[in-house]
């Protein structure tokens, strides 16, 4: 059986946020919501930062405020060719274009109020009928947006739940998603995803993770095992 991570949630969570801990420029999406309200951008925002830092995100999403708007319908005002040079920076362009544009369309037939009234489900139903959406992008969204008791799971965030044991190696989105909503809490997942990402970007990296300098090294299963297997070699 998979040997666990020893501390509780909540003491793995203090321990991040002092040790680790993140400023609020270091996020696209929190970048997004200093700038506006509006939940189509902050879409927008999740949609840029796939396969990219946050680095090049955010850069394209300032530059997409800039030239094209905040709202699905300036999107549908704007020429393709100046919403793919907007977003340049973020990598992908053309791709997450297409996205956006698609998702522009969906959003402004039902409304942008749509994303923060209706029931939770119906909104990821929508979310999902866009093409270039998928689960971690919802995720993400309902969770910062709508507060809702999910557990967006990026790469960092997969990578450390199979260290600490919370899940097999080979678990799906679906199960580190629900296994990480367990183990933090409702009320903490939000604010623990980005505490992951930071840990991952500072520590837990994929590879040569810094053990021996990590905050949580007294309690982690993948730890004990390296340092082990280091000391013997010594
Ligand atoms: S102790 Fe090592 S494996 Fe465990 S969380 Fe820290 S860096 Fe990752």
């Amino acid at each position: 059986m998979t040997e666990r991570i020893s501390w509780s949630g909540d003491r793995v969570y203090e321990a991040l946020k002092k040790s680790v801990g993140y400023s609020e420029d270091e996020y696209v999406v929190l970048v997004a919501r200093k700038i506006s309200d509006n939940p189509f951008l902050l879409l927008v925002s999740i949609i840029l930062s796939q396969n990219t830092n946050d680095k090049n995100s955010i850069k394209a999403l300032k530059r997409f405020v800039k030239m094209v708007g905040t709202s699905c319908a300036e999107v549908m005002k704007a020429p393709r060719n100046v919403i793919e040079e907007a977003i340049r920076p973020a990598g992908l362009y053309k791709q997450k274009a297409d996205t956006i544009i698609r998702l522009a369309h969906v959003i402004c037939k039902v409304g942008e109020g749509f994303l923060m009234k209706a029931p939770i489900e119906e909104v990821r139903r929508l979310l999902r009928s866009v093409k270039g959406i998928g689960n971690k992008t919802i995720d993400v969204f309902l969770s910062v947006a709508r507060k809702a008791p999910v557990f967006a799971v990026d790469t960092h965030a997969m990578r450390i739940a199979k260290r600490w044991g919370l899940v097999g190696d080979r678990a799906s989105y679906e199960e580190v998603s629900k296994a990480l909503l367990r183990f933090f809490g409702e009320d903490k997942a939000e604010e623990a995803h980005r505490l992951l990402i930071s840990l991952g970007r500072r520590y837990c990296t994929a590879r040569k993770p810094r053990c021996r300098e990590c905050p949580l090294r007294k309690a982690c299963p993948y730890a004990r095992r390296l340092l082990q297997s280091q000391s013997r070699k010594e």
